[in-house]
């Protein structure tokens, strides 16, 4: 099997399923418990925060677990959003978003907010200029993702921090870093934002699990409202075995980080050369893309028709666009790609698991298929 939609998710590490099954089978007391039985899940807990913190660079009382980065891009967004609210109602972020910010978006508009969002280059790259000077005295927030998670496209966070703070410096800077953490060196507390979210389960932890960096001093409110959990934060019952899970993996991903660093800049270039040679591929992703996330378009023939193809054969690809309704993706749209380009879109991505065999397996797949499906469209 060429499992390549490491973007989508990625496969549970044998540590990460083992500490689940010691949270739930020998730790499962409620953290906040005052008996023996919550001390010791309390201290699992805590323990937990600290792995993820190290891995993320920033102190444990920074970190909020969630239930995912969907759930900490909203409270993200809502928290700062209703927190700032009486200081202006403009909110700057980037046309390219994942859809739980460009969601959370479109209700913050009805709630009374006006967003700005602003569309890629046709390369697929993103200037920090063009986000700063969006920022004026009314915006209250900014929300840009850290590496785009169909293009690959890294934006460069430590600069827009710089620009939108020297632009308004009342403004909370928020960075979507799911397709960046353990992947993009970066320590969350030095990268100039004042909230960053990440997912468990694209850093080989389960789903359900994520985690919000909330920079000391800075104040959300809750999107949430019950216990004093999380510091009242995100109230609810901590889920022990996934946040154990979550941290086990942090621990063992970021571990992995630098040393797979060249391996997967190899095979990124690997697959781009030999993609290209390909007749009819074009490469959407930009040059200065992340080396884990290639979206390429193979004419002639639907993203969801090659897709299963390959699958045919072990090789698991995404269509490089979470395809609604026939249309292509707000990502491929705002990039202004040909509707062609648009609906042949496959999108390859890596981990450090990945190697040379699962590209070649894609290699030979397309090489066969592209003339036999450009063919039977043409029959
Ligand atoms: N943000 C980005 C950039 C993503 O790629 C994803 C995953 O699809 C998410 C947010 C949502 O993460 P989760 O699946 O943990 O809700």
């Amino acid at each position: 099997e060429s499992y390549l939609d490491n973007a989508a998710t990625t496969s549970v590490l044998p540590a990460a399923a083992q500490a689940a099954m010691e949270a739930m089978t020998q730790c499962w007391g409620n953290p906040s418990s005052l008996h023996g039985r919550g001390i010791e899940a309390h201290l699992l807990l805590e323990r937990a925060r600290e792995d993820v913190a190290a891995a993320l660079g920033c102190g444990k009382e920074e970190l909020t677990f969630t239930s995912g980065a969907t759930e900490s891009n909203n409270l993200a967004l809502f928290g700062a959003a209703r927190a700032k609210r009486r200081r202006g109602r403009r909110i700057v972020t980037t046309a390219f978003e994942h859809s739980s910010v460009i969601g959370a978006m479109g209700q913050l508009q009805k709630e009374g907010f006006d967003v700005v969002f602003v569309p890629p280059e046709p390369d697929g790259t993103l200037p920090p200029e063009k986000i700063a000077e969006q920022v004026d005295k009314n915006t209250i927030l900014v929300s840009t993702m850290f590496v785009n998670n169909e293009l690959g496209t890294i934006l460069d966070i430590s600069r827009i921090g710089r620009l939108i703070k020297r632009q308004n410096p009342d403004v909370l800077y928020h960075c979507d870093a799911v397709q960046a953490f353990c992947k993009e060196p970066f320590k969350a507390a030095r990268l100039g934002v004042d909230l960053l979210s990440v997912s468990s389960h694209k850093i080989h932890g389960p789903k359900g699990c994520g985690a919000l960096y909330l920079k000391k001093g800075v104040r959300i409110e809750p999107i949430v409202f019950g216990g004093a959990q999380e510091r009242g934060l995100r109230p609810g019952t901590e889920a022990l075995p996934l946040i154990a899970a979550f941290a086990a993996a942090a621990k063992e991903s970021s571990q992995h980080m630098a040393g797979s660093r060249d391996h997967i800049c190899a095979l990124n270039a690997s697959l781009r050369a030999r993609l290209s040679d390909l007749d009819g591929v074009f490469i959407n992703s930009p040059d200065t893309a992340s080396p884990y996330i290639l979206n390429a378009s193979v004419t002639g023939v639907r993203s969801e028709i090659m897709l299963h193809a390959l699958e045919e054969r072990g090789v698991y690809v995404s269509s490089g666009s979470a395809c609604a309704k026939g249309e292509p993706s707000h990502v491929l749209s705002a990039l202004g790609l040909s509707r062609p380009l648009a609906d042949s879109a496959l999108r390859i991505s890596f981990t450090y698991e990945s190697t040379q065999a699962h590209v070649d397996a894609l290699i030979d797949s397309l090489r066969d298929l592209i003339p036999r499906y450009r063919a039977s469209r043409r029959g």
